[in-house]
């Protein structure tokens, strides 16, 4: 991160916390719903499949900045599906970075090969090693491998939903995202349980023995993208919700925190680090807000 981004980041983070501010600086467009994959903890893929105008994603974009969001998501369904004539991805990205956001990530599956130099991260989803990624995601591991070998620059973090059917692959990623070329770091989330995939929530014991897993693997110098000191609100499901530092477009439409708001009792189970690390920072919760400049140096 250049150093002036920090800057403006840490002086908004500042005033934030002494004025109990609610503006959002974290922002996401959601770019379609469209995907190729049926992942078995989804329940947001596919539903109008359609791959939003760039128009429409422009003008988002502006009102995004113009809120004050300077930390910029783009997401899908699968991001890497989207065009509308000649414009991909990568011209998005390209887009945001010559508007004025400091920071701009994309969240992908994997599944397409990846040459997109100028996102600061990409978020690419790892369920585990082959056997148990491939049990959520269906057989798109190999595949995936070798499009993160393939990639044109080390921008990449895994990014892991952990659920009843990988709770034991927390390990094996976090060795994978130490070991695998091109790989910056890995970021964890909680499962969060949509009516749909209820059965998939890990218990309070379980989320704990994650924890312990991840901190130990911290301890080994595995390059975690996540602040130990939100671990126990996270165990508990305590640190308040929604985060009204963050905003989501999909469609035209704005929500505070994330598209999941509106299912109701949703939030009191919310599995997002994001939200935790977040909510937590602007709180001013002292070792958050010392871990989090740490990670955010080390990593963005
Ligand atoms: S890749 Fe993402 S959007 Fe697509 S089915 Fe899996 S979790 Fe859902
Ligand atoms: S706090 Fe609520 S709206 Fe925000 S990500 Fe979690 S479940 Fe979604």
């Amino acid at each position: 991160m250049k150093p002036s981004s920090f800057l403006s980041l840490a002086r908004f983070g500042l005033k934030t916390i002494l004025f109990r501010k609610t503006d959002p600086i974290l922002g996401t467009i959601i770019v379609t719903d469209r995907c190729n994959l049926k992942c078995r903890h989804c329940s947001v893929n596919n539903i109008t499949s359609v791959l939003y105008p760039y128009a429409q994603i422009r003008d988002e974009m502006h009102k995004l900045y113009d809120m004050g969001v300077r930390i910029l998501f783009f997401c899908g369904g699968e991001t890497f599906l989207w065009r509308d004539g000649d414009r991909n991805l990568r011209d998005l990205v390209t887009e945001a970075k010559d508007m004025g956001f400091l920071i701009v990530n994309v969240v992908t599956n994997g599944t397409f090969p990846i040459d997109l130099p100028e996102a600061d991260l990409i978020l690419l989803s790892l369920d585990g090693a082959r056997e148990r990624h491939d049990l959520v995601r269906g057989p798109t591991f190999d595949v995936i491998m070798e499009n993160v070998q393939n990639a044109t620059a080390d921008n990449i973090c895994f990014y892991m939903a952990i659920n009843r059917l990988n709770k034991d692959a927390v390990r094996e990623v976090c060795i994978l995202a130490r070991e695998t070329k091109n790989v910056r770091a890995v970021s964890f989330n909680f499962h969060t349980p949509y009516p749909d995939t209820r059965e998939l929530a890990l218990s309070k014991e379980e989320k704990k023995a994650c924890c312990a897993v991840i901190a130990d693997m911290m301890k080994e110098g595995a390059p975690v993208f996540n602040l130990k000191s939100a671990f126990p609100y996270l165990i508990e499901n305590s640190f308040p919700t929604p985060c009204r530092q963050c905003v989501v477009m999909e469609n035209g439409r704005l929500s505070v925190c994330g598209r999941c708001i509106d299912v109701p009792g949703l939030c009191a189970e919310c599995g997002y680090f994001f939200v935790a690390e977040y909510t937590l920072l602007f709180r001013g919760k002292p070792k958050v807000v010392f871990e989090m400049l740490r990670t955010y140096l080390k990593y963005v």
